[in-house]
């Protein structure tokens, strides 16, 4: 069976890799939506910021889970995708993608 883990700031100093939550397509204040996708992430790295959370520098939330910088795989995508995003698309959400017009 396939399990979702994820790297959680426990405190200053101290994270642990949990299991989480199978994602969900809603907004972050709960609310649903009917677009966006859930990736299967396939590369991350630990960004600056994640060192700043850990070493106590900024504030973060005791169960935040880190990183934000990564490679995935879309498997799941919301009713309303205006189209070209398929199952099995592989994106950077964090990529710089130039200006748009
Ligand atoms: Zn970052």
């Amino acid at each position: 069976m396939a399990t979702n883990r994820g790297v959680v700031y426990i405190g200053p100093g101290k994270v642990e890799v949990q299991g989480i939550d199978y994602p969900k397509i809603v907004a972050p204040n709960a609310k649903e939506v009917d677009h966006g996708v859930i990736l299967r992430i396939v590369s991350t790295n630990i960004c600056g910021s994640d060192q700043h959370m850990v070493r106590g520098r900024t504030t973060a939330p005791s169960g935040l889970v880190l990183g934000h910088e990564i490679t995935g795989e879309v498997i799941e995508k919301g009713p309303d995708d205006p189209g070209g995003i398929d199952a099995g698309l592989e994106v950077q959400p964090s990529a710089y993608a130039g200006d748009t017009p």
